[in-house]
């Protein structure tokens, strides 16, 4: 039998992807599935995007790219992140991405070794976990119950800090919570780092531009400009213009920095494909009035799925302020058992007797280090969502 290398044994493949492959299973069956599981927006790439793309292929921008991404659109992430949070940042500061999960994946194993500890605040997207780990890291979960709405707090952070801390990862609006973080809260998380200047910051904004109600979007270095020598700051395309498949995303941050992750970019894909580049260029710098009607659809389908999952006995949900995703507590279902005889002890247990029984995939709290808790994905239209609820209220009040 192949003996595979030490880092694929100990990196597993994100609960999000099997929870999406044991709900097409059971579609292939026939049964109706409600697949609320993925982080993925259900809007198309906006018209004018496609054509940049289908434009730039026409002209012959097939090449290889340059490896840190095309001039034109590293000065436009550079001029966005400065207009947005008023700190100047050059061209040569950006360094564009295949996805935000690959500038993850760059700065992680530019600056990550063997025991390297990296803090992640939990609850907290498992892509960070698996990364940390492939590079043979050591993740550190700091744990941020709803009590104090998912987000760190900085005598939490203090206490995590240890000689060996080498990273910080932030997500604000986070995945899966949907929670924010205000000035305030990023300010006092600023003053515990500036005692710790060993300690890295990366800074995922990915879903910077999907906040509801007038809620803000802070960032650590429009907060705190004097770390700029130790902050990265990564955001894409992905989510705000809904172009996942598109692979383009992007970390801004020191010089050294840039330079060590382009060297990882380097050795695994040579760059970005040109195409998309083109499309991401557009993306930025074209129309943006779609994203405010896309956001106030966002924020509906939230209202609509808080209010329906606090009507159900044995979960409450919290109100996120950014993302699409909602992550209410199951505490009240444990111990329970549902009509089919499948006794929900964790999050895991009624993450799959929900699907099994009632045919909604969402994923389990355990999967983002936080339970007992589960992740719906509001990405869906909302007779569908209010469907979804429908269900797991029936599967709630038939648990005994
Ligand atoms: N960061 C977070 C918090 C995410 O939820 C995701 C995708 O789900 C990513 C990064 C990766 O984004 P991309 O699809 O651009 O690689």
């Amino acid at each position: 039998m192949t003996e595979y290398a030490a880092r694929i044994g100990r990196t597993a493949l994100a609960a999000t992807f099997a929870m999406a492959a044991r709900a097409r299973a059971l579609r292939a069956e026939g049964k109706d599935v409600i697949s609320l599981s993925l982080g993925e927006p259900d809007f198309p790439t906006p018209a004018p995007v496609v054509e940049a793309a289908h434009a730039a292929a026409l002209r012959g921008e097939t090449k290889y790219p340059p490896l840190g991404g095309i001039e034109p659109l590293r000065a436009a992430i550079a001029e966005k992140f400065t207009r947005e949070h008023g700190l100047p940042v050059r061209a040569q500061d950006v360094l564009v991405t295949n996805g935000g999960k690959q500038g993850i994946f760059n700065i992680v194993m530019a600056l990550i070794g063997a025991g390297d500890e990296v803090i992640i605040p939990a609850p907290a997207w498992a892509g960070y976990e698996q990364t940390v780990k492939f590079a043979g890291g050591v993740p550190v979960f700091v744990p941020c119950p709803q009590a104090q709405g998912f987000v760190l707090q900085p005598e939490a952070l203090a206490q995590a800090i240890t000689g060996r801390t080498k990273l910080l990862l932030l997500n604000y609006p986070s995945n899966p919570s949907g929670a924010t973080i205000s000035r305030e809260g990023l300010a006092a998380l600023a003053e515990v780092l500036r005692h710790y200047p060993h300690v890295w910051v990366l800074s995922d904004d990915i879903y910077e531009h999907l906040l509801f109600g007038g809620a803000q979007h802070h960032t650590l270095l429009g907060v705190a400009p004097d770390l700029r020598d130790r902050v990265v700051t990564l955001s894409g395309v992905s989510k705000t213009y809904a172009m996942t498949g598109w692979r383009i995303g992007w970390c801004i941050g020191p010089a050294e920095m840039i330079k060590a992750a382009t060297v990882v970019q380097a050795t695994a894909t040579s760059g970005v494909s040109s195409v998309g580049q083109a499309a991401a260029l557009a993306a930025l710098t074209g129309p943006q009035e779609f994203l405010a009607e896309r956001v106030a659809s966002y924020e509906e389908r939230r209202d609509a799925v808080v209010a329906a999952l606090n009507q159900i006995p044995g979960l409450s949900c919290h109100r996120p302020e950014g993302a699409f995703y909602v992550f209410p507590s199951i505490a009240g279902c444990l111990g329970k058992t549902t009509p089919a005889g499948r006794v929900i002890g964790s999050d895991d247990d009624f993450a799959m007797a929900l699907l099994e029984e009632a045919q909604v995939a969402v994923v389990q709290g355990s999967a983002f280090a936080l339970s007992p808790h589960i992740r719906i994905s509001t990405a869906t239209a909302l007779p569908r969502l209010l469907e979804a609820c429908q269900r797991i209220s029936g599967f709630c009040n038939a648990l005994r």
